[in-house]
């Protein structure tokens, strides 16, 4: 028997395939005390979660940590598994759901959905006028720059191939299968953000993409660019992007994701140019269920003597 501490609401479905397999589970939403985690041995928790060195002394028993979502930059990779505690994440499964989320915003922004959403709410539909004073701008056949070109940045190229667009991708190693299948060609981040109409950043938060994009970099890219940032927020320097959409330096972004989660920089809200959402590129109900049940799978597999599919520290020094 196996005991499970899960700092989120989950599917209670999930819930009960832990328990019907013998294990103890307990639910406590929100950042656990020390205390909670003295007995656990496995830990299911968002990526809003921190999983530092000082929790993972806390948890003597802890055999796996299960992150629902597939960026572990919550997670002290090294202080797991110097402590032999295996982490799991859930990719694939959220890569569409995720890519569709950035396609959202790319579009919302290009042709300013929810500002002229918010005025016909306000002032009502004062008719149809041939120059509207927000006129967007085209996204078919124009140039798309992802950045972090994996599972979500390829998804999000797959969708531009569909709008026949120029497709432009900057990444640590190059993916001569996708380049084939979909015209993609590899180029520097430079030239990526000088060429790029759209540029959507897909890449993990690590120690060398942390401010990847900052005031240098938005003054590359073209004045009529728009930014989406789907990866996660320190990716991009929120106080420069402020600064390049208040002075025009581009012309408008969406972001899924923030800085200093849940804070989000007021100069963001001031902004017309702007589509927030509140990190939801995996939240649909049948995906956020297929990372619920990857995370459940993933327990199960540690408490049965055997290693997660999903593992991502394979080196941790004892196994589960
Ligand atoms: P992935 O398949 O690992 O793709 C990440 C890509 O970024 C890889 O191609 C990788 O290169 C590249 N990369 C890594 N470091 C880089 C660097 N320093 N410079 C340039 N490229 C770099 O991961 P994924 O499944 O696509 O997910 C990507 C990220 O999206 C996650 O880590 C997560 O933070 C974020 N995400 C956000 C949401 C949301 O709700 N908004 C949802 C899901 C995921 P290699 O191919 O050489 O490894």
């Amino acid at each position: 028997m196996g005991r499970v501490l899960i700092t989120t609401s989950l599917f209670p479905e999930v819930i009960e395939r832990l328990r019907q397999a013998g294990h103890e589970v307990d639910v406590r939403e929100g950042l656990p005390s020390l205390d909670a985690v003295a007995d656990i041995h496995a830990l299911i928790c968002p990526l809003s979660l921190p999983v530092q060195a000082d929790l993972l002394d806390a948890a003597p028993q802890l055999r796996i940590v299960a992150n629902l979502g597939v960026g572990v930059d919550n997670i002290d990779l090294k202080a797991a598994s110097a402590r032999g505690v295996l982490v799991s994440n859930t990719p694939d499964v959220l890569t569409e759901a995720t890519a569709d989320l950035g396609w959202a915003l790319l579009l919302a922004v290009a042709r300013r959905i929810v500002e002229t959403d918010g005025e016909l709410r306000a002032e009502g539909f004062p008719g149809w006028v041939f120059l509207p004073p927000h006129l967007g701008v085209d996204v078919y056949g124009r140039t798309l720059g992802v950045v972090g070109f994996g599972r979500i940045g390829q998804a999000v190229a797959r969708r531009g191939h569909g709008f026949a667009m120029n497709l432009l991708y900057a990444s640590r190693s190059r993916k001569p299968d996708a380049e084939k299948a979909l015209g993609a060609r590899c180029v520097s981040l430079n030239e990526l953000l000088q060429q790029s109409d759209f540029v959507v950043l897909c890449v993990p938060l690590t120690s060398e993409t942390r401010h990847l994009i900052g005031g240098r970099e938005l003054r590359l890219m073209k004045k009529d660019a728009i930014l989406v940032n789907i990866a996660r927020g320190p990716v991009l320097d929120e106080a420069s992007l402020v600064s390049a959409l208040r002075d025009g330096t581009i012309r408008g972004a969406g972001l899924d994701v923030f800085e200093d989660e849940p804070r989000v920089h007021p100069g963001l809200l001031e902004l017309k140019a702007v589509v927030l959402t509140p990190h939801i590129g995996s939240a649909t109900a049948a995906t956020r269920r297929s990372m619920a049940t990857l995370a459940c799978d993933a327990v199960l597999a540690v408490f049965a003597g055997g290693r997660p599919a999903n593992l991502v520290n394979p080196l941790a020094a004892r196994s589960g």
